[in-house]
């Protein structure tokens, strides 16, 4: 999987060989077309990512989880921590996974690979031009054509970039996280932690900070909107402190450094999603979920749903539109919806009491925090 390909006549160009251009290729290949996969990176490459996926992203993968082969937990417990006091949410069945995305990436990449996808990686994209018939995609090593482009480049996708008519008052989530693999007696010693994920809330409701146990490893991280305004490091910070004081990170747990990372929620002005000749997939249309940033499940859904339309137009000329109007019914139009309206109107100190509210009730918990703003859910 160089840039040795099996021949140059592609039907469509994935930009982005994430979860969103792997799907999107490996429903493509599965249907007997031929998609062209460009990826910046080397796989496996790291991806910053706290790697907790939905039971709804597992199924559309078709993967089961007890027969997926590398790093999986399943989560039927989670706590929620709000101004000190925490909530436990339990479920009957698993309602969500940890998955390594280094790995999870890679092995959803070597699927496509296998399905019949040309994968090229190692490749940057540097430009995309729209033609009457054909879309051409420079790359570093050289030049490729096809009918069809699927953007699937993450939140700096050149595709989206070239042709989605990115607004400036896109709303940025800041994150950042620090992903480290246990040696045997830290999984001991840390055992009372490892068995369920913990959130918390930042004060300001502005984001939330995350310790995520997975098998051997742990995952902890914070991100927040209107990260540009230089909080985050400050809020890292304390969140490091809260963990080292609970004794979640002893201060002798040599950790992976942070790093950081910046994506686009679906909350504002939303990115022109497709258009003659092309779809925008996962991030790189702005689909990871408002409140949470759960993003892996939609970038696999609008894979899935990028390679159908471009099935249908590439094999009956139905134009690609039908894709956009799809992604608008499943994540709506990309304004705030109902209740991030109702707590954008209240001022700060109202809003905190109805979070309070919310997180205190175990229903409404377990319906409006994990179900509506997480995808999570149990298995039906
Ligand atoms: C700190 C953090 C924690 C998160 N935690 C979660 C979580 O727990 N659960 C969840 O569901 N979501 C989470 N998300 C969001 C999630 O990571 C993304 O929504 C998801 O990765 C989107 O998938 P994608 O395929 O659209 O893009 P990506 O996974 O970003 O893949 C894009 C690919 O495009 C490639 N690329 C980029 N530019 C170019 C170019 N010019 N040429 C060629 N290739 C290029 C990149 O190398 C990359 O491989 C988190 C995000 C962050 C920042």
């Amino acid at each position: 999987m160089d840039d040795q390909g099996r021949g140059d006549a592609f039907d469509v160009i994935v930009v982005g060989g994430g979860p969103g251009g792997s799907t999107a290729a490996w429903r493509l290949a599965k249907r007997g077309l031929r998609p062209l996969v460009l990826d910046a990176a080397v796989f496996p490459r790291v991806k910053i990512c706290a790697g907790w996926v939905t039971h709804e992203a597992l199924c559309d993968l078709d993967i089961d989880p007890d027969k997926y082969p590398l790093t999986i937990q399943p989560f039927d417990l989670c706590v929620l921590e709000f101004e000190g006091a925490r909530h436990h949410t339990a479920w009957r069945r698993p309602a969500s996974y940890g998955i390594i995305r280094r790995e999870f990436d890679h092995y959803l990449l070597e699927r496509a690979a296998a399905a019949g996808a040309d994968v090229r990686w190692g490749n940057r994209v540097t430009g995309v031009e729209q033609g009457r018939h054909v879309v051409a995609v420079q790359t570093e090593h050289g030049r490729f054509e096809a009918p069809l482009v699927i953007g699937a480049g993450g939140h700096r996708c050149p595709v989206a970039r070239a042709l989605g008519d990115i607004s400036e008052r896109e709303e940025v989530v800041a994150a950042q996280e620090s992903e480290t693999r246990l040696p045997a007696e830290w999984v001991e010693r840390l055992a009372p932690f490892m068995r369920a994920p913990e959130l918390y809330v930042e004060g300001d409701l502005r984001g939330y900070g995350w310790y995520f146990p997975k098998q051997d490893f742990v995952n902890i991280g914070i991100g927040c909107t209107g990260g540009s305004d230089g909080s985050l490091p400050r809020r890292r910070e304390a969140l490091i402190r809260a963990l080292r004081a609970s004794g979640r990170l002893p201060a002798d747990l040599p950790i992976e450094s942070f790093k950081g990372h910046a994506y686009v929620v679906r909350r504002q002005a939303p990115r022109r999603l497709c258009g003659p000749r092309f779809v925008l997939v996962g991030d790189a249309a702005g689909l990871a979920r408002d409140l949470s940033g759960e993003g892996i499940g939609p970038a696999i859904r609008s894979g899935l749903l990028a390679a159908e339309a471009a099935e249908a137009c590439l094999r009956t000329g139905r134009p690609l539109h039908g894709y956009a109007e799809q992604i608008m019914a499943l994540y709506g139009p990309g304004e705030p919806r109902w209740l991030e309206r109702q707590l954008g109107r209240l001022p700060e100190s109202m809003a905190r009491v109805a979070v309070r509210l919310i997180l205190g009730v175990a229903a409404a918990r377990r319906r409006i925090v994990f179900d509506n703003i997480f995808g999570m859910r149990e298995a039906a």
